[in-house]
């Protein structure tokens, strides 16, 4: 089945996860904060054919309406919007799927993903098509029956707009974007089938969820060895799933956060059971940094003068933004190419 190019969104978003798991491949979410990491991400799938996530957490939305915006909660929701925008303008030609997401809202950034579903509502009205495809409802600090009854709740305002939600059971040690926390029992990292099973009875008559369930997963990078990757738990989620709805395997849409620094062997174990989605944010931030930091190694004298004080070399073409940011953007692609093989996506693209 193929699909057209551009951003993707009910039927289409549905056959592409479908695609990823059917072929055990995933697709890597990339976290953008403005239009040269969306350009970034863009270039690198449409380079590798394959189809791709671009997501913002709410800092990244809000860094991308200005970090000067006079209003913080306006410039998140604003920032979002203009990256939408942006994103639903070019991904087309650049030929590939693109699933737009929003990245982990607690508790209080509920009014935040709120505000964008209002914002859907008039694209769709508009365009036929939701401004994004899926909003991710973080609340897995809070009682179960809590989290999984507000995300019932906010589905069903997207389910007219053909979107789906991300939902999180257990937590994701570390923290993204102030969400999370690195004070948690150590029995929460890993999410209970039991747990997603009731996830599953409340949420799967509403619309289409996606999980990110936790096996042991961290945001950032970190020494190995602290914590212990457990795929098999995945594993057991969807079998308790398979076998009391009768379905096929790995009934469950699964979504791997903090997998930045994982062993390949654990990447390619947690395709098997059911990933169609690892979020990427702190390897292609540091591949932006290196970039840009050996830039200004190599040219340290443009980093200082606009002309040379010794021999009145002009520096204008080194320290032309577009240079730097260009290194940066190159390393970008260069790194996502590691990810669209890791996850076994490159040359699978399903736009046609
Ligand atoms: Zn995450």
């Amino acid at each position: 089945m193929s699909v057209k190019p551009g951003v993707v969104s009910g039927k289409d978003y549905l056959a592409l996860v479908q695609s990823c798991k059917e072929g055990k491949y995933a697709l890597p979410a990339v976290n953008v904060v403005g239009t040269n990491t969306a350009n970034a991400v863009l270039e690198a799938a449409a380079k590798n054919k394959s189809d791709v996530i671009i997501q913002a957490s709410n800092g990244g939305a809000e860094f991308f309406a200005g970090k000067g915006f006079p209003d913080s909660f306006q410039a998140k929701v604003l920032g979002a919007v203009s990256l939408a925008k942006h994103v639903h303008l070019l991904a087309e030609h650049y030929g590939v799927c693109v699933v737009l997401h929003t990245d982990h809202a607690n508790r209080k950034l509920v009014p935040w993903v709120e505000a964008l579903i209002d914002h859907g509502e008039a694209h769709h009205k508009d365009y036929g098509k939701p401004l994004y495809s899926t909003h991710m409802l973080d609340l897995s600090e809070e009682d179960l029956d809590d989290n999984i009854g507000e995300c019932a709740r906010v589905l069903k305002r997207m389910v007219p707009l053909d979107m789906s939600i991300e939902i999180e059971l257990g937590v994701t040690g570390g923290e993204e974007d102030g969400v999370g926390s690195d004070e948690v029992d150590n029995d929460k990292l890993y999410t209970q089938p039991e747990d997603v099973l009731k996830a599953h009875n409340v949420l799967s008559p509403i619309g289409h969820y996606s999980l990110a369930a936790s096996f042991g997963n961290v945001h950032g990078v970190y020494k190995p060895g602290n914590v212990q990757l457990r795929p098999e738990i995945l594993k057991n989620s969807q079998a308790l799933v398979q076998e009391r709805y009768q379905t096929g395997e790995n009934p469950l849409d699964l979504v791997f956060h903090g997998g930045s620094g994982s062993e390949k062997s654990k990447i390619e174990e947690a395709l098997r059971y059911g990933v169609f989605k690892m979020n990427i944010d702190t390897d292609t931030q540091f591949a932006q940094a290196e970039a840009i930091g050996h830039y200004v190694d190599e040219n340290p004298r443009a980093f200082k003068y606009q002309i040379d004080p010794d021999d009145d070399t002009p520096y204008k073409k080194f320290y032309d933004p577009r240079k730097w940011l260009r290194k940066a953007e190159e390393n970008m692609v260069q790194r996502l190419g590691e990810a669209f093989e890791d996850l076994q996506s490159a040359g699978r693209s399903i736009a046609g």
